[in-house]
């Protein structure tokens, strides 16, 4: 391996640069030259490289988003737009193509791999929703983001005339919500992967003043069936039976920005050291990620179109300590 290029795709998370940085530098270390690739796939097909060094990674880690661009790239999704992708990638003479991004973006790189670029994963996106990896690059900085919304909900949601609710994100994934509504204490949390109807949400929210709490939190998924959107509209429909009010903060993009934490950083910089390593040793397409505990690689082949599942004994805890 002489040359190699590294991307970011589809949703940016915290610690991307983190990565870019550890691939870099790891690389360099090993008298490769390296290639950023800018905007992800869509930079790709139309072969917009930049040149990368030691200087040129540096006071990048501690920024949130990603300094080689990320974007969705729909001509990416077809044959030709990855032929073009290729045929870049051939001229700039790479060998090896680090790829950082979620799911989408590992099955393109699943595609990628059937070619002779060797392709090398790498697990990222705060929806931790990526088979292959136990958590990813993002995740802990916005579920600290979530969090601090909720205490700070906390502290102003002592009434009993209303209760309060945070959307996180999450289309397909409760994992965000499920961990940011344990850690916050919510009192509801409502996730894509169980369907809680809406009135059993109410109740459960009275029921919390009722047993003598301060206050009464619901943290929701954005792709949940009972999100922010359709509480709001049920609570508003049904307002005179159920009898308080439902305050709705949505987080959205909030979650992606911000500084990454420490242990983004950390899990970063080692996931990009060991997609070097994964190359150097003669790797081609995999996923580096985090498995049982360790850093690890697993075939792009046998994690897409997986689903990852939400751990049931984690959800029936969340209820109990929601007493
Ligand atoms: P993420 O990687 O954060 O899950 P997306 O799902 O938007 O984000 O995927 C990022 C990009 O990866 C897409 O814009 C597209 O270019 C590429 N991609 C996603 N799914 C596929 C697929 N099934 N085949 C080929 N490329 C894909």
């Amino acid at each position: 391996m002489k040359r190699i290029a590294v991307l970011t795709s589809g949703g940016d998370a915290p610690g991307m640069n983190a990565a870019i940085r550890a691939v870099t530098r790891c690389a360099l270390d090993r008298g490769w030259e390296v290639l950023g690739v800018r905007h992800g796939y869509a930079g790709l097909i139309e072969g917009h490289f930049v040149e990368l060094n030691v200087r040129s990674v540096g006071g990048i880690m501690q920024h949130g988003g990603t300094v080689l661009g990320s974007t969705r790239c729909q001509e990416f999704m077809t044959p030709e737009g990855r032929a073009k992708a290729v045929g870049h990638a051939e001229r700039e003479r790479i060998e090896g193509l680090v790829i950082i991004g979620g799911d989408g973006s590992q099955k393109g790189a699943a595609l990628l791999s059937q070619t002779d670029l060797a392709i090398v994963g790498v697990a990222s996106t705060i929806d931790n929703d990526l088979v292959g990896s136990e958590t990813t690059i993002g995740v802990d900085t916005a579920l600290n983001i979530a969090l601090e919304a909720i205490d700070r909900l906390k502290t102003t949601a002592s009434s009993h005339q209303r209760a309060f609710l945070v959307e996180v994100m999450g289309r397909n994934c409760g994992y965000l919500a499920l961990m940011a509504g344990i850690a916050g204490g919510a009192e509801v949390i409502a996730v894509p992967e169980v369907d809680t109807p809406p009135d059993q949400i109410a109740t459960d929210l009275r029921d919390a003043y009722a047993r003598g709490k301060a206050h009464a939190l619901a943290v929701v998924a954005e792709g949940a069936r009972q999100n922010a959107a359709a509480l709001a509209a049920y609570f508003s429909e049904h307002h005179a039976r159920i009898g308080f009010e439902l305050r709705s903060t949505t987080l959205g993009h909030v979650q992606r920005g911000g500084q990454p934490t420490a242990y983004d950083r950390l899990l970063a910089t080692r996931l990009g050291a060991a997609a070097v390593d994964a190359l150097a040793h003669g790797d081609r397409g995999v996923l580096v990620g985090v498995v049982s505990g360790r850093i690890a690689t697993t075939p792009l082949a046998e994690i897409v179109d997986k689903r990852k599942a939400l751990d049931p004994a984690l959800i029936k805890l969340a209820g109990i300590l929601a007493r």
